[in-house]
């Protein structure tokens, strides 16, 4: 076994980090707590430097304008980039345009990439995924009420979604409905691509979470569809064939959540480490010398660094075995990841004090932002449930 990075990706790693720190770093405090559409010339600007870098769109093949990264180095790159809220944006490889950038180059037709796919290679619209419904269980997929009638050589789209991620301002949005109720229960929805300016689209509203309703990229928003009328063409993949695209999607995806969430955590560990040698609590006497932050300090390391090396290992097992293979080690990265940096998002603020709770640091929006980590992809309990289950099959005759 060889822990060792490649020098050609810690190079990049260190360059990338020398990035974040020094361009992306200033915009956070005003992206934090202004609209987004202030900060967006500066954003801009920042992309076209990457692209000039030759840093854009790292999770992409070369011959389609991407870095061609291996998956082993695009999920370190993650975690360089999860280092700021803004990272993944600034490189177009933010959720949730990553994921139906995968989805349109593994399952689109040829009319689909050429209308969707390439403006959003090229960083010119924005999309979204629209498959929470605010009336049924997320966790419980399967139980959907939206629909897709067919109509001659359209579909009907009929239903009531919310925490579509990034629907402001989004040129389309790629929705499960449910187009074979007939089938068994994973065969029943499709994914749709449905443009925005569709009539019958309605943007309800962005729904304010944590005392913030957000706004563009940074939001959530319920949608109604109201008979959206779309070609038949929209649909990505055969029809019933949803859930089977969205679970491609969603283990690889998974890997780089989690290396995001190791970058969030690697930052607050750093201001902790940081406030714990320059705060002085009496004359000559540091933060860092009493015995409750040196805990938190260790904890914190170890806790980083087991939780990375089981998440390159599940994504070791991914690239080698494939995602169905890998699908125990998925959810176990999952709840324990999130969970990690929670924790070590909690012990930055409680070591900062007042400053932690202030905006004056990114902690603030970590913790606002970042406690639906255990809810999205797939709640915590959901998960543990997913690995018990499989462990129990052993000692089950
Ligand atoms: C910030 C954010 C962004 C999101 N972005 C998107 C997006 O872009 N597109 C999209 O379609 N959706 C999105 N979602 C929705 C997300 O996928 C759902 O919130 C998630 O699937 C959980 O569904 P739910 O909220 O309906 O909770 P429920 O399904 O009602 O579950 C609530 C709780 O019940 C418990 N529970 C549920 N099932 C089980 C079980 N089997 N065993 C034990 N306990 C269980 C868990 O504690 C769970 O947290 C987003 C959510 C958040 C918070």
């Amino acid at each position: 076994m060889d822990f060792r990075v490649p020098d050609k990706t810690r190079r990049l790693l260190s360059d990338l980090k020398d990035f974040i720190t020094n361009e992306v770093y200033p915009l956070e405090q005003r992206f934090a707590l202004g609209p987004f559409c202030e900060i967006l010339p500066e954003l801009d600007k920042l992309r076209k430097r990457v692209r000039q870098q030759g840093w854009w769109l790292p999770q992409i093949p070369e011959d389609h304008g991407g870095m061609g990264l291996g998956f082993m180095d695009h999920a370190m790159v993650s975690e360089v980039l999860g280092r700021s809220p803004l990272g993944h944006y600034v490189f177009n490889s933010q959720a949730p345009d990553a994921g139906n950038m995968e989805v349109l180059l593994e399952f689109g037709e040829n009319a689909q990439r050429e209308k969707w796919l390439n403006p959003l290679l090229q960083g010119k619209i924005r999309s979204c995924f629209s498959m929470t419904e605010r009336d049924r269980p997320g966790s419980n997929p399967v139980w959907m009420e939206t629909s897709a009638v067919r109509d001659g050589d359209n579909y009907v789209i009929k239903g009531q979604k919310w925490f579509t991620s990034s629907a402001d301002g989004a040129a389309f949005a790629i929705v499960m409905a449910i187009t074979n109720p007939d089938a068994e229960p994973h065969r029943r929805a499709s994914q749709i691509i449905v443009p925005t300016e569709t009539p019958g689209f309605h943007r309800v509203r962005n729904i304010s979470c944590m005392g913030h309703e957000g706004s563009d990229w940074a939001s959530h928003s319920e949608i109604r569809y109201e008979d959206c009328r779309v070609p038949v063409s929209n649909r990505i993949g055969g029809e019933g064939e949803g859930f089977a695209i969205a679970q491609a999607r969603l283990g690889p995806g998974r890997i780089h959540h989690c290396m995001r969430w190791i970058g969030i955590a690697e930052r607050a560990f750093e201001i902790m480490c940081r406030r714990a040698v320059d705060r002085e609590l009496a004359p000559g006497e540091i933060l860092g010398a009493k015995q409750s932050i040196q805990n938190w300090i260790a904890e914190s390391r170890a806790e980083i660094d087991a939780s990375r090396l089981l998440v390159l290992h599940a994504g070791w097992k991914i690239d080698a075995e494939g995602a169905k293979a890998a699908r125990v080690d998925i959810s176990v990265i999952k709840f324990t990841v999130a969970g990690m940096m929670l924790k070590v998002v909690d012990r930055a603020i409680q070591t900062l004090g007042a400053l932690g709770i202030s905006d004056d640091t990114i902690l603030s929006y970590f913790y606002r932002n970042e406690r639906a980590a255990r809810i999205y992809d797939g709640a915590d309990e959901v998960h543990k449930s997913v690995v018990a289950r499989r462990i129990l099959r052993n000692y089950q005759d």
